[in-house]
């Protein structure tokens, strides 16, 4: 379930990659994803706290996380 506003997107191995999980755990200030024993677990109730920092994209390898903004169909992302 998305956000109302906001929404992630996590390529399937960045989801299973534990390092990642603990930098996005790390990254997010509005505890948008945790660290659940090496997975990446979306907190789908935080979601829409999102301020659009983009600390999570730049954790982020290339192409592995995009956050969507619902309300305009566009995303962060590199
Ligand atoms: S853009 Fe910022 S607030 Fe939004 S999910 Fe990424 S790290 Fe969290």
């Amino acid at each position: 379930m998305a956000g109302t506003f906001i929404d992630v997107e996590l390529s399937p191995e960045a989801r299973d990659d534990p390092e990642l999980a603990q930098k996005l755990e790390d990254a997010c200030p509005v505890d948008i994803y945790a660290n659940r024993d090496g997975s990446v677990d979306v907190v789908e109730e935080n979601l829409d706290e999102c301020i659009l920092c983009g600390l999570c994209v730049e954790a982020a390898p290339p192409g592995k996380v995009r956050v969507l903004k619902l309300y305009d169909g566009t995303a962060l992302e590199r």
